[in-house]
């Protein structure tokens, strides 16, 4: 079966267990993972017995191409998006609507609760977003391509390193090499930060040069069509601090035993709490301010959390990310990202850029 069909299959089974006659789509990433569509500014209405992609005619094309399957209401030009969820809704007869209460804005609920007094709007959250924990093979497949762009853009850019290149030059540089091995384009801004900027976990490029000695934290990652990947290394021209050799340790001590720590059963934030443990323990706990990890698919930031409150158990079919950091503000800053699947038996580290200490140096 097609896995956008499976997708709604598995949808409308929990809209039952919620008790709504349907559930209004307004995230447009939700609607991309629900249809395989791949544009903007649509919606989709799924029901008991069917849904339908409300859009405009700019897409009819991409829509026949991309998910010719499903019903369609077009709008005419003129007409707006609110013309058309209230035409769909009234043929539907539908009287209890789920509504994505993270992404419907206060305006639209106000307007189809005004036009449609006997429809009770029922706010829900995380209903498709629940479904995009787990990726499926095919998703899977995406996610290990764009790691495999992003990991050949980075040997580029490592392999061709000279001081004075600036920040940003080199960001453009990773930029256009995703491209180059096949990326539709970045999957995020990418971060370069030389030297105690790099204490800035989202650093943006700046003119700065790379000097001599001098640390490079670059997190980055390509965006295969639709998935994306996330990684980061430090890298440091010509020699290394003894102080730059110690938090390297630390940072790749707690990213170790945190992946040897996963495997489907096991709470995301115990997984948090290993690493967090052993960066406290070397005297730096205060200086990793951000969660350990996060998912990746078809946003760079998506579920599950891997952080100290996170409520996730790990699930074979999760893909996330591994990403301890030490920030010493002055100084600079040292994380280290890899992408990591949960199977059935434990656990599969995807990206495969080494990050021993001997690998952060560039002659
Ligand atoms: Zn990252
Ligand atoms: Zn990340």
């Amino acid at each position: 079966m097609d896995r956008c069909q499976e997708r709604r299959d598995k949808l409308r089974h929990d809209l039952k267990k919620t008790g709504v006659d349907a559930l209004l789509v307004t995230n447009f990433v939700n609607v991309t993972y629900l249809t395989g569509f791949t544009g903007d500014d649509s919606y989709l209405l799924v029901r008991h017995d069917g849904q339908v992609l409300l859009s405009d005619p700019r897409y009819t094309t991409q829509l026949g191409e991309e998910c010719a399957d499903l019903d369609l209401h077009i709008r005419r030009p003129g007409a707006s998006m609110l013309q058309s969820v209230l035409k769909v809704l009234d043929s539907a007869g539908v009287h209890r609507l789920g509504i994505e209460a993270d992404s419907m804005s206060v305006s639209l609920w106000d307007r189809i609760a005004g036009k449609l007094p006997n429809t009770e709007l029922v706010p829900t959250s995380g209903m498709v977003e629940k479904l995009r924990l787990i990726k499926d093979r095919d998703e899977i497949a995406q996610i290990r391509k764009a790691i495999w762009q992003a990991e050949k853009a980075f040997g580029v850019l490592r392999a061709a390193l000279r001081l004075e290149q600036t920040e940003k030059e080199l960001a453009d540089e990773l930029e256009h090499q995703y491209r180059l091995f096949g990326a539709k384009d970045c999957g995020f801004p990418s971060i370069v930060a030389v030297g105690p900027r790099a204490a800035l976990p989202h650093a943006a490029p700046t003119r700065k040069r790379v000097g001599e000695g001098e640390m490079l934290l670059v997190d980055w990652g390509a965006n295969e069509r639709l998935y994306k990947s996330d990684l980061t290394r430090v890298l440091a021209v010509g020699k290394i601090s003894p102080k730059l050799r110690r938090v390297h340790g630390v940072v790749l001590d707690a990213q170790t035993q945190a992946i040897a720590a996963i495997r489907p059963g096991m709470p995301a934030q115990e997984v948090d709490a290993v690493a967090r443990g052993i960066i406290a323990d070397a005297g730096y706990g205060r200086n990793f301010g951000h969660g350990l990890g996060h998912g990746i698919g078809l946003e760079v930031h998506e579920g599950p959390r891997l952080a100290a409150k996170s409520p996730t158990i790990l699930r074979p079919g999760m893909v996330v990310t591994v990403e301890p950091g030490i920030y010493l503000p002055g100084w600079g800053g040292v994380r280290i990202e890899d992408d990591v699947l949960v199977t059935r038996s434990g656990r599969e580290v995807l990206t495969s850029v080494p990050r021993q200490l001997e690998h952060v140096i560039v002659n």
